[in-house]
């Protein structure tokens, strides 16, 4: 018997309904491809809302995120939301992040409730700084990676060199699940290393953006390709003689990562990278939880909020909480607790959002996300759960590089100020400092990028009529302390102490890295606990 057979039926249910979920991210460096990467999924894949909702740039059709003025002045996306494919009997859902590097934390707090990530790399130019810095958060969380090398329709580097570059700058054994055929700007197609099969890549004439994808056996293929299927298979046999093949165990455990190339633009390998999502990554697995256990996907409901964003709906002004759904069904009415105050919550109102597009979510699953609006008092890594307590680890903030006093313009407005500021710090826009000397009229706003700062103000003055002003410090480094440190590090020039209010944790901030190793030199016994680096 197998132990879903020994399990209740709804158990049993739950088990198969998480079985065939994928939970995942794209991470990439910005123009990698990842808005053409998630159109070509979508469009292979039955997108389960209607079709047009889809994420995409502004200015490009299926344009998702025009909500806020500031995302259609500046052309970036700073919200997030959720897409849901159906791809054979998988579900998958696709968390998508904001694409601009200011915003990489919120990109992590998307990262904490995924399964895996797909590595979008552009094939000329390989690993990125942002795909370096989110690829250490996939690495620090143990998620599994997916490399997807892009742009292969056009001129860009060797594929062993770029295999090389992945093993050697992040450590990341690279297993390629296929291999191009023909050199970089003279594209023929792709083999399927397992099966050996050859598929073409055709330019689709008439500029029509769907590549035509022709499957040829072998030795047809090595008549028409002549050199350039000789050199591929060269290459290939390298491949099986240094043995890179895909350890499944090590995949999962995030140290080898199966590649595919291939061309979002025009379609190409993309049905490959939806294949190898539903075979290779994993479904929603026990999550560990506040007891030291980890809390099997059959329990009962339980889950954790990984995204607070208010403004979506400019009609609503309405604020939506993200939840990730860890274990159990969910079914909309249902009463959660609140782990973080004890209070009950409603679900009434429990939506799925998809694109822009919102609507009633009745039921949902292990790996499944869950919005739900205007829930007051959730922030980020909140935990919520049906009857026994259970509280997953927090989510922790970046490390703050930029440092900012936030004062109202209007004094008379110290009331809209000061529920603006509460507001955007449980969304997590930024962390927001406090403390004694400076004052509840001034508090210090931390930010990983300078779009953040633009987002308070803007938000700040537009939804909550308290126009603010913001003042630079010229503080860059930030550690966590302790109240017995406090003491001595407030008495430094060029260092300053301040609550966090999110959790409460005492933050040192420094001018730099040379006034910090002159403060530990000066007094080795403090605490100076290094934040999780956005570089
Ligand atoms: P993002 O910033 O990562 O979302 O990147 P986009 O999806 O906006 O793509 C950046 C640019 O690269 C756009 O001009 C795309 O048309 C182009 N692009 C994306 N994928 C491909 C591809 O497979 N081949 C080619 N030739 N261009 C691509």
């Amino acid at each position: 018997m197998t132990s879903a057979e020994t399990l209740s039926a709804p158990a049993t249910d739950i088990a198969r309904e998480a079985a065939r979920r994928r939970t995942f991210a794209v991470i990439s460096h910005p123009d990698a491809g990842k808005s053409t990467l998630t159109e070509a999924l979508a469009l292979h894949a039955a997108a389960i809302e209607e079709a047009g909702a889809v994420h995409g740039k502004a200015g490009r059709k299926g344009v998702a995120s025009d909500w806020m003025e500031m995302e259609r002045s500046r052309g970036i996306s700073i919200t997030s939301s959720v897409l849901r494919f159906e791809f054979d009997d998988v579900l998958l859902n696709l968390l998508d992040t904001p694409g601009h590097a200011d915003f990489s934390e919120d990109t992590y707090r998307v990262l904490a409730a995924v399964d895996a990530a797909i590595m979008l790399l552009d094939s000329a130019k390989g690993l990125e700084a942002q795909t370096l810095k989110l690829f250490d958060v996939c690495r620090h969380r143990g998620i599994p990676v997916i490399t997807f090398v892009n742009k292969w329709d056009r001129p860009g580097r060797e594929p062993l060199e770029l295999l090389d570059e992945v093993e050697q700058r992040i450590g990341l054994r690279p297993a390629p699940l296929n291999w191009p055929v023909g050199v970089a700007g003279d594209f023929r197609g792709l083999i399927d290393r397992a099966s050996g099969r050859f598929t073409r890549y055709t330019r689709t004439p008439g500029g029509a953006r769907r590549a035509e994808a022709e499957v040829v056996d072998a030795s047809r293929a090595a008549a028409e390709e002549g050199s350039a299927w000789t050199a591929a298979v060269e290459e290939l046999a390298l491949l099986d003689e240094i043995g890179a093949d895909l350890d499944l165990s090590l995949f999962h455990a995030g140290s080898c990562t199966p590649v595919l190339f291939g061309a979002a633009l025009p379609n190409f390998g993309v049905r490959e990278l939806l294949a190898t999502v539903r075979d290779l990554a994993p479904p929603p697995a026990p999550r560990p939880d506040g007891s030291g256990e980890s809390r099997p996907v059959t329990a009962p409901f339980a889950g954790q909020v990984f995204k607070v964003q208010a403004g979506m709906d400019r009609a609503h002004r309405d604020r939506l909480a993200f939840i990730r759904v860890c274990s159990g069904r969910f079914e909309r009415g249902m009463s959660l607790v609140h782990q973080r105050t004890g209070r009950p919550l409603a679900t009434k109102y429990a939506q799925t959002v998809f694109g822009r597009d919102r609507s009633t979510l009745d039921v949902a699953y292990p790996g499944d996300v869950i919005g739900l609006p205007n829930t007051v008092g959730l922030t980020v890594g909140d935990t919520l759960y049906v009857k026994t307590p259970v509280v997953f680890p927090p989510i922790p903030p970046f490390a703050p590089e930029l440092f900012a006093v936030a004062r109202a313009k209007d004094n008379g407005r110290a009331k809209q100020f000061r529920r603006g500021i509460e507001q955007l710090d449980g969304e997590g826009v930024v962390q927001v400092l406090r403390s004694d000397v400076r004052g509840d009229q001034a508090p210090v706003l931390a930010a990983v990028g300078a779009l953040q700062f633009e987002v308070v103000a803007h938000r700040m003055a537009e939804e909550f009529g308290a126009a603010i002003d913001l003042t630079r410090l010229d503080y860059t480094t930030a550690r966590i302390t302790d109240a017995e440190s406090a003491g001595p590090l407030g008495s430094r020039s060029g260092v300053e102490v301040f609550t966090r209010s999110l959790d409460g944790s005492l933050i040192a901030v420094f001018t730099d890295k040379w006034r910090l190793n002159a403060v530990r030199r000066e007094f080795p016994d403090l605490t100076l606990t290094p934040m999780l680096a956005a570089e």
